[in-house]
């Protein structure tokens, strides 16, 4: 049913065209056959990318610019909250709704996708796994219109994927906590009205000893570093929050102590599913940009199509290394689905735990 709504909504933005350089758009996998809501679902969320993405993604790209409009658009269409349920404000759908509209939505701009992906996974979906009911009404619902959105605050300084070794403490103190370290490489922390965050309540018992906080922004004793320049999804804002005795209420535990690791992998594991949708794509929109172009480009009096096959970027010769085509940003903005919410190297780890696990049991 919210698909439908989500449908109707967009009414509006359909039939839009796809900019002339890639109005065609080729489909990698079509073998795979969706039910209808979910094939409206694509179809809606691929005529907002069209209409709305594809014509600013360059530009905010090149300025390093948070799409605030795009987002608020989002927000209205239920993209910014797609599993939250409804008595929430969500769209009350689920992650294979999630990871379409992933798909399409960075496949018409890569950096609105993380900011979309942040907010779905890292932000929300670990307060509704883990909230309680009023923690869930506070942190949740304002998050979910796109005027406002939120960040995940795991990574540090000194350790990224020993996320484990955590440095930075939260000690209990009255009614409050006071959390005190720095926290790194945070998606959105320019933009975001809350963060999860990820402090240690007891060192010596090493990632047993996280727990999890909920940090509205901005708050005294909270600032933030500088955005850092990135090579690509240059749009998304990426910089360090750093705690110096910042207090927060007590009630803004999420979990219980000592789950905050727990927590942590348990958004990961979800957060990836929608980072290979963002790769997915990112590699359709490279697709479409190198097929249209081999279809117009001619060489030794043929189409491109005609020659020898060659691939992806080098299709577009010279082309594919300039800004005027999109090629050369869809090559920076896809390096990072390999890095972040886990590395690659860190995600075969997990892969193979669970494999073997499954031939233990
Ligand atoms: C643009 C961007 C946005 C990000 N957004 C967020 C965010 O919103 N929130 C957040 O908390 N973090 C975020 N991150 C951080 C990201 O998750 C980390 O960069 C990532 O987990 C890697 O950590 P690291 O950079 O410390 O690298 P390291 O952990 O130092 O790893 C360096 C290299 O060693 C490899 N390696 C490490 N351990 C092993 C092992 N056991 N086996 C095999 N290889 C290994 C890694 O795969 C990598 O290739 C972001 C990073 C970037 C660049």
């Amino acid at each position: 049913m919210a698909a439908a709504l989500l449908a109707r909504a967009c009414g509006p933005v359909r039939g839009a065209l796809w900019p002339r350089d890639c109005r065609r758009l080729h489909t990698i996998f079509q073998s795979v056959e969706l039910p209808e809501t979910y094939q409206m679902l694509r179809q809606t969320c691929r005529d907002f990318a069209e209409k709305e993405l594809v014509p600013i993604a360059a530009q905010v790209d090149k300025e390093h610019r948070f799409p605030e409009a795009q987002v608020k658009k989002m927000g209205e269409l239920g993209l910014m909250a797609m599993d939250v349920p409804e008595e929430l404000s969500g769209a009350g759908l689920d992650y294979l709704a999630y990871t379409i509209a992933m798909e399409e939505i960075s496949r018409g701009c890569a950096s609105t996708g993380v900011i979309m992906s942040v907010n779905n996974s890292l932000y929300l979906g670990p307060i509704l796994k883990f909230g309680s009911k009023e923690q869930k009404q506070q942190w949740i619902t304002p998050f979910t219109s796109g005027d406002k959105v939120g960040c995940f605050a795991l990574s540090e300084p000194g350790n990224g994927s020993d996320a484990g070794a955590a440095a930075t403490t939260a000690q209990a103190d009255h009614d409050s906590w006071v959390l005190s370290g720095t926290k790194a490489w945070i998606t959105n922390a320019w933009e975001a009205s809350a963060a999860v965050v990820f402090a240690s309540t007891d060192r010596s018992l090493q990632n047993k000893g996280i727990s999890a906080f909920l940090v509205p922004m901005p708050t005294p004793g909270l600032t933030l570093g500088k955005k850092e320049d990135k090579l690509g999804i240059r749009a998304s804002s990426t910089a360090n929050l750093i705690f110096e005795d910042c207090r927060i209420p007590k009630e803004n535990l999420l979990g219980e102590p000592g789950m905050g690791f727990k927590i942590a992998m348990q958004t990961l594991d979800m957060g990836r599913i929608g980072i290979a949708s963002q790769a997915l794509g990112i590699a359709q929109a490279a697709l479409d940009c190198a097929v249209n172009y081999a279809e117009n480009r001619r060489a030794f009096g043929v189409p491109l199509t005609k020659l020898q096959g060659i691939q992806a970027m080098q299709i577009l010769g010279g082309m594919g290394y300039v800004t005027e085509m999109p090629a050369e940003r869809h090559y920076r903005d896809a390096r990072i689905t390999e890095i972040y919410e886990g590395t690659s190297e860190i995600q075969r780890l997990v892969i193979a735990g669970h494999l073997l696990k499954s031939y233990r049991s």
